[in-house]
């Protein structure tokens, strides 16, 4: 395709890099430049913005009634974004975004707007950091209108899994002999083969050679994808990540297990995400953590499911699997960067012995919610979760609580609850590794010398 004129932007210099354009965005540049009409789509109004800043990356969400026409520009020294939009006027909504940008933003300095022209909306996204930015549309979809997003993310990637495994290196060097010596393995590295340290180690952490089991706890939702929604307006996203949050304290606290989030915050992680993050993590078990809805606010109880690619055990459960995949296309992904992943999974999915783990991992955590709640029914369920589709990690969803009964929306915001959800989960997923002992990942990778 040729370089379309860009005859509403600024100059920059001939020697300045300028970025590509991404994903969408560059079809949607031609449409607008072979259609200028288009661009005076009439009556085109902002709904809403927002921002979800997080230390992965920040979104930036334009929302309004009809599509939104961009294009956009990489302006470096000091390093900004420059989005125009045709058709489009300055109004309260937009007025709006400047103030909803933290001070504490790890990706951005702030958000400038200006009318560029009479017709044109010119939105100055300041960067704190060098960043790989991602700008794309999304129809309509559940309570949102069409949504322009931009997605700033940090050139040098930093998410939860990376923190683990930093902190995985950290230790090592600091209980390897090896590490402590001097010499080339000096290091810190999850590949180096020293043998694992016995002495003064705990025994359950000695049944696994001394290297931890990693958990991945996946708090559900978040950012633009709210989740389910109570009758009291609690928010699914929350819930699943105040109870991932307690997991997470209380799994690191025992000598032998270390916990990963796949998100630590209010921001959105589509679910191919969520799955390659357990897997670099070397994720021993990964647990998927939501709260049910349905439309009558009678049922209540906790459910355990687990992946199936045959069927579900249910229409309840098929119906509940199709409303949690639907997470990507309420929170937003940008399908140009997502689709090749997603057809990889499924190919891998050879499960037999991981699906049997898995189901035995639902059953210990099954029984031991429920011994803080009812149950919703007596045996784990079997559906087919986009979250749960990794090929060799025992993976489980459990769906907490109803949060469309109100009984159960409340506990669910109750922090009392919330830690006894987490003292239970955490039982289940030692009673599985009790009985299965199996090597830890770490393990496994530092004796085959890959990471
Ligand atoms: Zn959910």
């Amino acid at each position: 395709m040729s370089e379309p004129p860009r005859r509403t932007m600024t100059p920059i210099p001939a020697t300045a890099p300028r970025r590509r354009f991404l994903g969408q965005a560059g079809a949607l540049l031609a449409a607008f430049t072979l259609t200028p009409h288009l661009a005076r789509a009439q009556g085109t109004t902002f709904v809403a913005v927002r921002a979800w800043p997080a230390e992965d990356y920040t979104r930036i969400t334009l929302e309004a009634n009809q599509p939104l026409h961009f294009e956009y520009l990489f302006v470096p020294d000091p390093d900004r974004l420059v989005i125009d939009l045709p058709g489009m006027s300055i109004d309260e909504v937009l007025k709006s975004l400047p103030d909803k940008i933290a001070a504490d933003d790890p990706n951005i300095h702030g958000v400038r707007i200006g009318q560029f022209r009479p017709d044109v909306v010119r939105v100055v996204i300041d960067l704190k950091r060098q960043a790989e930015p991602q700008i794309f549309t999304l129809d309509p979809v559940a309570q949102y209108r069409h949504r322009l997003v931009i997605d700033v993310y940090p050139k040098t990637p930093r998410d939860p899994i990376e923190a683990l495994l930093a902190e995985l290196d950290g230790k090592r060097a600091a209980t390897s002999p090896t590490a402590a010596s001097s010499g080339p393995s000096a290091t810190p590295d999850l590949t180096a083969s020293a043998p694992p340290r016995t002495k003064g180690v705990p025994a359950k952490a000695r049944a696994s050679g001394g290297a931890p089991y990693v958990i991945v706890i996946d708090p559900g939702h978040g950012g633009e994808d709210p989740g389910a929604i109570g009758r009291f307006g609690t928010r699914e996203k929350d819930v699943t990540l105040a109870i991932a949050r307690r997991l997470k304290r209380i799994i690191d606290a025992q000598p032998n297990l270390r916990c990963a989030l796949t998100r630590d915050g209010d921001y959105f992680v589509p679910l191919g995400e969520r799955v390659r993050r357990a897997r670099r993590a070397q994720a021993d078990l990964f647990v998927s953590i939501h709260a049910d809805a349905v439309a009558s606010s009678g049922p209540r109880g906790s459910s355990v499911y687990v992946l199936s690619n045959r069927g579900a055990s249910s229409t309840t459960a098929r119906w509940l699997a199709n409303k949690e995949n639907q997470a990507d296309l309420i929170g937003g992904i940008n399908l140009g960067q997502q689709n090749e992943h997603v057809a990889k999974t499924l190919l891998d999915l050879s499960l037999t012995a991981t699906m049997q783990d898995s189901a035995q991992l639902g059953r210990h955590v099954l029984t031991a919610l429920g011994q803080v709640n009812t149950l919703h029914k007596r045996d784990i369920e079997y559906a087919n979760f986009a979250v749960l589709r990794n090929p060799d990690v025992p993976a489980i969803l459990v769906e907490t609580a109803f949060i469309s009964n109100p009984e159960e929306e409340r506990r669910l915001k109750d922090p009392k609850y919330q830690e006894k959800l987490a003292q239970a989960i955490l039982k289940g997923l030692q009673r599985h590794l009790e009985t299965t002992a199996p090597t830890p990942r770490l393990l496994i990778a530092a004796r085959e010398g890959r990471g």
